[in-house]
């Protein structure tokens, strides 16, 4: 391929896409290379919920004895699998080197600025033509709670975030049930945060893979093999087949970002976090309808449950366990029970468990600027639960500081080498 782009990006997940649309609304002539977005890519059996709510880092005091308690149960939404690898040890030692109160208090106002922001990008984006299949609605998000930890869990929570200025209701169990009269989960009372929504995040991709595309983006099928660099500056991306030559490199590779950095001479602390989801078609498409609208966090089981146009899914755990994509069913036996409670198990049964890896950092906030060492090399990555979310935000931060312009935020909680 002789074409030379302005900017080619590694990656066609949601962050991907995200930032080739920015930098085409700026301009700039862009490729998209990727090896399988619908196979490999967290970014589409994801909850698809766009969280305001999610302001406080995974990183926080009381989590890391909260996971130990969860290491010991084989159903638990929590499971780290034991391993002598430097880089996850790295990586485990700066994650519990964060699980501070200050971090915290640095954390929330990042996060709470950069979710509205990205969420008010993500409905401009919406409201294009095309865009109908994305499926964003506003509903808020119901978290409930059962049990008297997660009630507390969920009350500190509520707190934390009016005091941040989101809108949020504390809801007893007739107020929760008027608002979703359609609930079967066990609750005796839930937090309303007003300004979450969600989507349907296989729908948000190709809407995005197809807007991208009518803007001039090349989308290219192909599993990058090397970069290729003259000194510090990156020249070009070597597939199986080709090369794919650009001025500005994003790398933008979710899980897999680690392993194309460090050919640029860069450990990034970053680890793939496993995920499962179940999803139930609605009565039209085969299966069940349920009669939800509001996607809901169970607090006590930390499941999620999204209502989406053409049906409903059940998601949860998180695994820390390399790269491998393989279904554990016993830890994806409380996501699936949860789902037959509302779809019953005859509908369930025939559906496979999906598993996605997100992109964990171990502070909670994604990486997103230049990678050290390379003149005209960038990273987009490290989203963990939040990459749908942050998406569009990442996206314009990234065409922002690629163009020169000063970014609407301060890019400094992002940085590459923060943990160096
Ligand atoms: C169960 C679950 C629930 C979640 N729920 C939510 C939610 O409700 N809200 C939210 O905001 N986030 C949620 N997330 C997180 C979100 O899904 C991720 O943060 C996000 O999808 C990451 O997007 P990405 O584009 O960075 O990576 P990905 O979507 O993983 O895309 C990376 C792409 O890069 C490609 N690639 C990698 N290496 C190469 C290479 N060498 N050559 C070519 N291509 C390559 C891969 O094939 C892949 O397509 C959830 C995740 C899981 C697992």
């Amino acid at each position: 391929m002789s074409e030379r782009f302005d900017a080619v990006i590694v990656g066609g997940g949601i962050v991907g896409l995200s930032c080739a649309k920015s930098l085409t609304d700026q301009g700039a002539r862009v490729a998209v290379i990727d090896r399988g977005r619908y196979q490999e890519s967290a970014s589409t059996g994801n909850a698809g919920m766009i969280v305001p709510s999610h302001i406080v880092p995974l990183s926080a005091p009381g989590v890391i004895a909260k996971g130990m308690k969860w290491l010991m149960n084989p159903e638990s939404p929590l499971y780290i699998k034991p391993s002598a690898d430097p880089a996850f040890m790295k990586w485990l030692w700066a994650f519990q080197r964060h699980c501070t109160q200050a971090h915290v208090d640095h954390g929330i106002p990042v996060l709470r600025d950069s979710i509205l922001s990205s969420l008010r990008l993500l409905e401009d984006w919406c409201s294009l033509p095309g865009f109908e299949g994305a499926g964003l609605a506003k509903t808020g998000l119901l978290m409930l709670h059962h049990g008297e930890k997660a009630r507390k869990e969920n009350l500190e929570l509520a707190e934390i975030a009016d005091e941040a200025g989101l809108i949020v209701e504390t809801l007893d169990e007739a107020g929760t049930r008027s608002l979703e009269p359609a609930l079967k989960t066990d609750f005796t009372g839930s937090v309303l945060f007003k300004q979450d929504a969600r989507v349907d995040p296989e729908g948000l991709l190709r809407a995005m893979d197809a807007h991208v595309r009518s803007l001039g983006v090349s989308i290219i099928d192909g599993n990058v093999r090397g970069l290729q660099k003259s000194g510090q500056k990156f020249v070009g991306v070597k597939t199986d087949d080709a090369v794919i030559q650009g001025d500005q490199l994003v790398i933008a590779a979710g899980s897999w970002t680690p392993k194309l950095t460090k050919g640029l001479g860069t450990k990034l602390l970053l680890q793939p976090a496993k995920g499962y989801s179940v999803t139930i078609p609605s009565a039209e498409n085969g299966g069940v309808d349920t009669g939800m609208h509001m996607p809901c966090l169970v607090t006590d089981q930390k499941i999620s449950i999204t209502p989406m146009p053409g049906g409903i899914r059940f998601s949860g755990t998180l695994g820390l366990q390399g790269y491998d994509l393989s279904v554990d069913e016993r830890r994806a036996g409380p996501i699936r029970r949860h789902a037959e409670l509302y779809c019953g198990e005859e509908h369930v049964r025939p559906i496979p468990t999906w598993a996605g890896l997100r992109p964990a950092s171990p502070d909670g906030l994604p990486f997103i600027g230049s990678l050290p060492g390379m003149d005209n090399v960038w990273v987009a990555s490290g989203h963990g639960m939040l990459g749908v979310t942050l998406g569009p935000f990442t996206g314009r931060m990234i065409a922002d500081m690629m163009g020169g312009t000063t970014p609407e935020m301060n890019p400094s909680a992002f940085r590459i080498d923060r943990f160096n």
